[in-house]
């Protein structure tokens, strides 16, 4: 048993003993379901990228399985979701995906151009500044830039509507506690907010499988008693990132629409022109701009005054890209991203049999969306071979 375990979840044995690992009042049967795997009912936990690559392999792989997502937000999305505030869109997480060849990412995108939830980003107008100098800009050569239409949000309704579409998504619903039960089963306790009302509602499951970023995930193992698994999810760092989002009245007339910035850049690492992405162009010549403090910015700033933030980054966004403070804004905001990229990822995400219970998102892969959707697709083909 221990040497399987240690080939399939490498780092488990580092962090846990096998005893450790063993669910307290489960049987010691770590195979597949005794029962009817028709009825099997999986839950997983989030709605981000990594969820979208587990509900897309569970559907290719156990198509009998019942699959319920469920997402604390108000839509799916996460890190790859977008704000709407009034008629304005902004990309505040991910700015695009790097199509790229043999990326399962990028493959099963490919699918959503074509049916209109996402397109291209004209790459010669994204790339870096290397100087102050606005003139200094180079444009990335030669890379597909992926991104949602109408909004990055797209992508993964895009994934889940193509790819996995008879799973069932809930929004609004924040995962509060999971109980492993005696016959095997979980209860799974859900707070659903909607239209100003809370209420707890109790779930039934046979496996649960985690796609939260990995302090989400700490306290929800803790309490499950899966101490193993908190550990590993506890051991995990993340950079945190401060955005400004910010509607100018008029277009700002860079030679740009998205550009990574040199380090003299008052602590912004990037600035992109949501407006200059497919189907955004407002009929108004308003632009949505949204920027990016670096790691180190952010850090310092966090957890300040959004409103304070907000104007500290505008003026520095202004200052460096030499906007006039005469070019009035419709809309200006920062927010805060607590958990933005994994510092140490670990190496796979982790599925125990013996707990039907298991673990992806960015912070078991890597901090790029390909990372966050190759680790669902990899938990949830490891789910589905339990469920056979
Ligand atoms: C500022 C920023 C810019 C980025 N730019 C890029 C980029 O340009 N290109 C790129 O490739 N990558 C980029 N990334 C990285 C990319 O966003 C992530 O790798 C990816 O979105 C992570 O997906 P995930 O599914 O692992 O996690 P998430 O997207 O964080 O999804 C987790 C989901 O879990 C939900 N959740 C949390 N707790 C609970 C709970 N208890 N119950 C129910 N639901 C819960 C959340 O609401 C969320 O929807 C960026 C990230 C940030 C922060």
């Amino acid at each position: 048993m221990e040497s399987l375990l240690s080939r399939r979840f490498p780092f488990l044995p580092r962090l846990a003993s096998a005893s450790t690992r063993r669910p307290p009042r489960a049987s010691s049967r770590s195979g597949g379901l005794s029962r009817d795997p028709s009825g099997s009912h999986v839950v997983v936990v989030g709605g981000g990228l990594a969820a979208a690559g587990i509900a897309s392999s569970l559907s290719r792989l156990a198509p009998n399985a019942t699959v319920t997502i469920l997402d604390a937000g108000r839509t799916v999305g996460g890190r790859t979701a977008s704000l709407t505030p009034r008629e304005f869109t902004f990309d505040h997480g991910t700015q695009y995906i790097s199509a790229k060849p043999n990326c399962p990412l990028t493959n099963d995108i490919a699918p959503l151009v074509d049916a209109n939830f996402a397109d291209y980003w004209d790459d010669t107008r994204v790339g870096a500044l290397s100087t102050l100098d606005l003139d200094s800009f180079t444009p990335l050569q030669n890379k597909q830039l992926l991104v949602g239409v109408p909004s990055n949000t797209a992508i993964v309704h895009g994934l889940l509507a193509t790819h996995a579409p008879h799973a069932t998504v809930e929004n609004s619903s924040t995962v509060v506690e999971l109980v492993r039960r005696d016959d095997e089963t979980w209860r799974v306790l859900v707070r659903v907010r909607e239209g100003g009302h809370v209420w707890y509602r109790p779930m039934n499951a046979d496996v649960v499988l985690l796609a939260v970023p990995a302090g989400r995930a700490v306290k929800l193992l803790r309490d499950a008693g899966a101490e193993h698994l908190a550990d590993v999810a506890a051991n995990v760092k993340y950079t945190k990132s401060l955005a400004l989002v910010v509607a100018f009245d008029q277009t700002l007339g860079l030679n740009f629409n998205g550009a990574t910035l040199p380090p003299e850049a008052r602590g912004l690492a990037w600035v992109g022109n949501d407006s200059s992405k497919p189907g955004r162009t407002r009929a108004d010549g308003a632009e949505c701009w949204v920027a990016h403090a670096t790691p180190e910015w952010s850090d310092v700033h966090s957890g300040a005054d959004p409103s304070e933030v907000g104007a500290e980054m505008l003026d520095a966004f202004r200052a460096v890209l030499r906007i006039h403070s005469e070019m009035s804004t419709a809309h200006c905001r920062a927010f805060e991203w607590g958990a933005a990229f994994p510092i140490n990822a670990v190496d796979s995400p982790t599925f125990d049999a013996a707990w039907a219970l298991g673990v992806a998102g960015d912070w078991t892969a890597g901090p790029r969306a390909a990372d966050a959707y190759r680790s669902g697709l990899q938990l949830g083909s490891l789910a589905a071979e339990h469920l056979e």
